[in-house]
């Protein structure tokens, strides 16, 4: 099968690999769409993929071959390749190693994941399409149970104001949670112009371009001179989660969702006095996966903006998508058909 392999330094090369084997218990998966999400784009960046592997992890296929003891799936089964509940002994370590650490211990050597033709997953592991949904829409599960996690992980109650930091894709769909959640009003900082046009299209009640507007006036003069109750610093560069300390409301929560790879400078005692909560949230549980697509299924929740005039690139355009999702990026969505 093809597949972008991943060799260091910045580098994909499209190789012919051998398509893996279905054991007993497993499923061979084939990809039609896989979405490039941050943390890729960050293992790329960072030079922290070890080489051999194949990344992407947010797609959606079908079941091309099931193992002799299968019980749940078919061959021509719609798949996430995510979502399912591990059974005991199967957990993610991110969730039960007392001290996991992802920068050291986040990608497996040798892993085989969406940015091929085919990826074997256990019986367990995928979860099915339900009918409505597009493939296309249904590779953008993982990056929406991310959302729908932040939000659950925080502390937001009916009729609270929220900032979000980043209208990237997972910004993009914070938004959109926060506002299903029961959020009175969303305010975003965004200097990408096709950004900030999809964030208003999806309920933000107001966009500010932190790079010609100052961030704080803005926001204070929409929320009374007190700030919104919640920020969710869904960029995770080293500005955004100090400003977030800065322009909470007192005693409010800040929440970080992007992943920052880097030191970020903090300055604690401008923001200190307004005894605020900070919380860290970390991908998603398989639970938000499902409310991820009962949300989408409903209408509640959607994706189509975010992947709507993008064309999906074949596996050989992956190089130069991920040069340019390195940079400050206009771009929604980037969807890869190997
Ligand atoms: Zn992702």
């Amino acid at each position: 099968m093809r597949a972008a392999v991943y060799k260091g330094k910045q580098r994909f090369e499209i190789e012919e690999i051998p398509t893996p084997t279905t054991g007993p218990e497993q499923v061979l998966v084939r990809v039609h769409f896989c979405a490039i999400c941050g943390t890729d784009v960050h293992a790329f960046l960072y030079d922290v993929a070890p080489p051999g592997t194949v990344l992407g992890h947010e797609f959606a296929g079908d079941i091309v071959e099931v193992g002799s003891a299968v019980t749940v799936w078919k061959v021509g089964d719609r798949v996430i390749g995510g979502g399912g509940d591990p059974p005991p002994g199967h957990e993610s370590p991110t969730r039960t190693h007392p001290r996991f650490n992802y920068r050291t211990m986040g990608f497996p050597e040798g892993s085989i994941r969406g940015y091929a033709e085919f990826v074997l997953m256990e019986e367990w592991q995928p979860i099915l399409i339900p009918e409505g949904i597009s493939d296309e829409e249904a590779a953008m599960c993982e990056p929406t149970a991310v959302a729908i996690h932040a939000i659950r992980n925080s502390d937001l109650k009916l009729g609270d104001s929220v900032g979000i930091i980043g209208a990237g894709p997972i910004g993009l769909l914070t938004l959109q949670a926060a506002k299903a959640a029961g959020a009175s009003a969303v305010y975003v900082s965004e200097p990408a112009p096709e950004r900030a046009r999809v964030a208003l299209e999806l309920g933000a009640d107001a966009v500010i371009n932190p790079l010609t507007q100052d961030l704080q006036t803005e926001i204070d003069a929409l929320t009374g001179g007190r700030g919104p109750n919640i920020i969710f610093d869904v960029a995770g560069f080293p500005s955004t989660l100090d400003q977030a300390f800065n322009i909470v409301r007192h005693t409010g929560q800040v929440v970080l969702v992007a992943v920052p790879w880097e030191e970020l400078p903090l300055r604690p005692v401008d923001w200190m006095a307004r005894e605020i909560s900070f919380k860290a949230s970390w991908g998603s549980l398989p639970s938000d996966w499902h409310r991820a697509m009962g949300l989408m299924s409903s209408g509640k929740l959607t994706v189509k903006p975010l992947i709507g005039d993008v064309e999906s690139i074949p596996l050989e355009g992956m190089q130069e998508a991920f040069e340019g999702l390195m940079k400050p990026s206009n771009q929604l969505q980037v969807v890869v058909r190997p």
